[in-house]
Parts: C-alpha cells; structure tokens; sequence
C-alpha cells in the first residue's frame, strides 16, 4: 500500500480533507493531527476498520479504541444515554483533551470497543480534526498513530516513521501542540474514576463532579489490581534503550545516575539522560536530553514523546531520567515516564 501524506495548506485544505473523509467511509485508514497526539482514524462505526486499526498498529484487538466526535448531537447516537455528568464535562472541557467513558449503544460494534459494553468518546478541539470527523461521516475510531508499543506521534514524521506502507493516507497538520495523550475519565463507575492522567487534571474533574477516584493501577506496575481497561496493560511509550527513573533527593540522584552512567559507559554502551535545562550539566552522558525548565510540566509534556524517540535515533541503550514535578499535567507526564521504564524506578 502507497501511503498519501497530504500538508495541509489553506489552498488544499477543503479538498484534502473531502479525500480523507472518503478513505474513511471506505472502510480505509487515515492519520490526523489533534491538539493531544496524532491519530490513526477509522471508520467507528464499521468492524472491519477497527480490524484494520489493530492490524496497522500491530496491537492486539481487546485494546479498546476512542470514538472521536465533532458535535454534541453526535454522542447520543453512540452511547446509551448523556448522563448529566457527562454534559457538565462536555459543557466545560469539551472540545478538547478529555475522553468520557460512558455505556455504548447497539450501534457501535464490539470490535471498536475491544469487545467492552462502554465506549470511549472524545471531541478534540483541533480544527483539521473537527473538519476531518464531519468529512469522514461524524465517527472516527482513532488509537493514537503509533506502532504498538512506541511512544505516540507527535509530528506526522513520526507517524510516517510508523505507518508508511500501513495506511491510506496521512495528514499533516503540524506539530500536536499538548503532546501527551487526552485524560480517560470513566463515568459508568460511582465515583467516577480516572484511567488515564492528561491535561484535564483530577482536581479540575473533581471541581466539575466532586468525588474523582485514580485507578490504583496508574500508580504501580505492581499494584495487584486487574487493570480497569484492557488497554492498560500493555507496554507503552517504550524506547528501545533500557530506561531507568531515579526518585529522591536532588544531590542524591544526580550521584546516582552519573555512578550508573559510568558503569555503562564502561560496559560499552550508549548512554542518555533525561533531565531539566537546570540540572542537564551536572550528567557526563553520550547524549543529553532536557525536558526543560524544573517544573514547567507543559513544556515536559510537549517535549516527553519526541525525547523518547531521539532516544531511539541516537541508537540510546542506556538511559537515565530524573523524576520531574507532578503538579497539574506533571501527573501525566510522570504517569507515561513510569510507563516507559516499565515501572523500573530506583529511590535514592
Ligand atoms: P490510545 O488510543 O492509544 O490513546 O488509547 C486508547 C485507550 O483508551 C485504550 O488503550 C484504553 O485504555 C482506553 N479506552 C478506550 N475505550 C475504553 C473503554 N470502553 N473503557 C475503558 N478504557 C477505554
Ligand atoms: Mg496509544
């Protein structure tokens, strides 16, 4: 298969996306850019796309897949009923980096939602998105355009890294400008419960609803609990390298990470760290990486998928990283380091 990339320009713009939204009631595959990360549409509504989706992205079929929408009208069609929570989310973080979990209706086909009785449905706020889902008939089924396993794409380069030969078709719409993906909320439980940290924080969830439980598998690997959904027990965001989180007083785990540093070093393998603009001079590494000011968790977030990547490039075998701070996005951004390490984490 010839993967199309289409830069969206304000010339090409009406017909790129008219072609993509065919590809889409097709039955093909079609990547585009939202303000989280990239996607990989298909058809929601139609089983074979969500086949597809699985196939491209080489990831197996009980990970359920996000339901993008464009308006407000459309979610009725999709779920059993709008709980009042869910329009009181919708009024205030709609469209935008958050996903409701709410009961699917009949219409939408147990291979979309990896054989579950709720569906997950977002409205992003990018505009080529919006423009795409109407164009594609209002359903998008879109997991993030990333082969199984590897960090999400944040510039559609990544997503032809990935997908090239894979697709129909890719849409490049710049730079994802959040660069973490969208807070999971599950409104079918009472408390409703957070699968997935983003930038819609829990104590923005909890001034809309009140009580707002975590999942306790988010925190720990090892935290005994079947995970709520089936997504969340696969490996993700992984670099090739072994990567290893270090927790712990500043000085401490600056001491940590150049002793272990060394030893790889010694070992004869690639080295790299990840650290602040602050504390990046204090590492002797092959490659160095910065996440950016200390406790600028945006900046963390925008930049976290793209480190892990060049990590990757540079052929980094050995990578250390400090913990950063986990107020407001940083929960997220720490959320998918951990991910990353596969929960391999040292207190010093
Ligand atoms: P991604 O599309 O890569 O951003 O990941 C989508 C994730 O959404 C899945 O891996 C699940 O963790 C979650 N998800 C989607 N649908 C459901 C659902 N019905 N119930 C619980 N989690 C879901
Ligand atoms: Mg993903």
């Amino acid at each position: 298969m010839v993967t199309k990339v289409i830069t969206i320009t304000e010339e090409n713009r009406a017909a790129a996306l008219r072609e993509a939204g065919e590809i889409i009631k097709a039955g093909g595959l079609t990547a585009f850019p939202t303000e989280t990360v990239y996607g990989l549409g298909g058809d929601a509504l139609n089983p074979a796309s969500a086949k597809k989706i699985y196939e491209a992205k080489g990831r197996p079929s009980d990970n359920p897949l996000i339901i993008h929408i464009a308006n407000m009208e459309a979610l009725p069609y999709i779920v059993e009923e709008v709980p009042a929570t869910a329009k009181r989310l919708a009024s205030l973080f709609w469209p935008g980096p958050l996903t409701m979990i709410l009961k699917k209706s009949a219409r939408v086909p147990y291979e979309t939602t990896g054989g579950l009785d709720t569906v997950a449905v977002r409205m992003p706020v990018h505009d080529v998105a919006l423009d795409f889902i109407e164009a594609a008939g209002g359903y998008v089924a879109a997991p993030s355009a990333n082969r199984s396993g590897r960090p999400s794409p944040t510039t559609a380069a990544y997503v032809a890294e990935d997908m090239e030969g894979r697709i129909d078709m890719i849409l490049d719409g710049g730079q994802a400008t959040l660069g973490l993906e969208s807070t999971i909320v599950d409104l079918t439980v009472e408390p409703p419960m957070i699968l997935r940290p983003g930038f819609v924080t829990q104590e923005m969830l909890s001034v809309a609803l009140g009580e707002i439980r975590v999942d306790e598998t988010l925190l720990r690997a090892d935290s005994g609990q079947a995970p709520k959904a089936p997504g969340m027990k696969y490996r993700h965001y992984a670099p090739k390298g072994e990567l290893i989180v270090v927790r712990g007083d500043m000085r401490a785990v600056t001491a940590y990470m150049n002793e272990a540093l060394r030893q790889g070093r010694a070992e004869k393998k690639k080295t790299g760290v990840i650290a602040t603009d602050e504390t990046l001079e204090h590492y002797q590494a092959d490659v160095h990486f910065s996440v950016g000011e200390r406790g600028s968790a945006k900046a963390a977030a925008e930049r976290l998928y793209r480190i892990l990547r060049e990590c990757d490039d540079e052929g980094v075998e050995l990578i250390l990283s400090e913990c950063f701070d986990e107020e407001g996005v940083g929960a997220a951004v720490m959320n998918r380091l951990m991910k990353a390490a596969g929960y391999h984490i040292v207190d010093v």
